[in-house]
């Protein structure tokens, strides 16, 4: 309910004016790594020195029109280019409607080929995030129509929230694609979405041992402690190499597990978005928890 709330509160401008002018002050910055690319580096890089790879991400998702997308396509042309300088062991993962996904699939796709093939020639990876239920279809098009051009550096998302995922995962198999598997972060009808917490959890282990079963690279990006077990006894069991599993985690969650879990030998990814444009992630991240909403409160009281 609280989460529902919260992402619905989350569309008020009145909201909106207030959390964007004191948000990173208030602890917006625990979960961001910046509002610029030289404040994102310091960042990337000390998480790299931990032992963690990283994804970054320009936050932002609303945009209307071309010349909007080519800016963010110049913009990761420029993160790629400064991973590669500094020698970051750092991917990037994006959303489609960041390059015009909404209103113009083939202008998208176009976008996100362009950058693919950047990211290639110096060896980086890109990751098509995945959005409201909306958007799976032109995303796993987009997807699809990358690989059928021999771009093998680009990886996408399953929700297991959504019904379709199974099927999706089913449809996928034959690329032995780079998945990653999320719960889901939208606010979703009952028609398309499971509404209870549990089904949600149950449909993720399935999708993970169906997908660590059948081959292709599996990120399992949850900080949900039982599943990550899971994950571990599944892919030990069946002799899956760790080479095909790997953790991902939010940036500012779940710092010790992380960590941990870099211990134990395993391949540990740190998302960490960056860009002034950080309203809705921080929303999304306070609707997965609301303790968080508690986080930004008390910061509010100390000043
Ligand atoms: C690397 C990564 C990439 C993602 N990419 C996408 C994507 O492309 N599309 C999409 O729809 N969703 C994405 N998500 C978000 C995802 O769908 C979930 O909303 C989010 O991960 C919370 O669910 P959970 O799996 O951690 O499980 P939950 O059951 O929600 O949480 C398990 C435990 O983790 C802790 N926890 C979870 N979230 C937070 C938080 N925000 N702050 C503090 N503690 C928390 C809590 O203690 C909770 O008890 C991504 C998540 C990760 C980790």
């Amino acid at each position: 309910m609280l989460r529902k709330a919260i992402l619905a509160a989350a569309e008020s401008p009145r909201l909106q004016r207030g959390v964007r002018r004191h948000g990173m002050r208030l602890g917006a910055s625990r979960f961001v790594a910046g509002e610029t690319l030289d404040q994102a580096v310091v960042v990337l890089r000390s998480l790299n020195e931990r032992g963690l790879k990283v994804n970054t991400t320009l936050l932002g998702e609303g945009v209307s029109d071309e010349a909007e997308t080519r800016a963010v396509v110049n913009a990761y042309k420029v993160i790629l280019d400064r991973i590669e300088a500094e020698q970051l062991r750092v991917n990037v993962a994006l959303k489609l409607t960041h390059l015009g996904l909404a209103f113009d699939e083939q202008l998208a796709r176009a976008n996100i080929g362009e950058l693919v093939s950047h990211a290639g020639r110096l060896g980086n990876f890109v990751r098509l995030d995945m959005e409201e239920s909306s958007f799976v279809d032109a995303t796993l098009r987009v997807f699809r129509a990358l690989r059928a051009d021999g771009h093998e550096n680009v990886g996408t998302v399953l929700q297991s929230y959504l019904y379709r995922s199974p099927a999706d995962l089913e449809s996928l198999l034959g690329l032995e694609p780079n998945l990653r598997f999320v719960k889901g972060a939208y606010l979703e009808s009952p028609d398309v979405a499971y509404p209870e917490k549990k089904d949600v959890d149950a449909a993720y282990a399935r999708l993970i041992e169906r997908s660590l079963t059948a081959g292709g690279f599996t990120a399992v990006a949850t900080h949900d402690e039982a599943l990550i077990a899971h994950a571990i006894s599944y892919a030990e069991g069946n002799d899956i190499p760790r080479s095909r599993l790997q953790f991902q985690m939010l940036y500012g969650v779940r710092g010790k597990l992380q960590l941990g879990l870099v211990q134990q030998g395993y391949d540990v990814l740190v998302a960490t978005p960056y860009g002034p444009d950080w309203y809705r992630y921080l929303m999304r991240r306070l609707a997965e928890r609301p303790a968080n909403v508690l986080f930004i409160a008390r910061n509010l009281v100390r000043r």
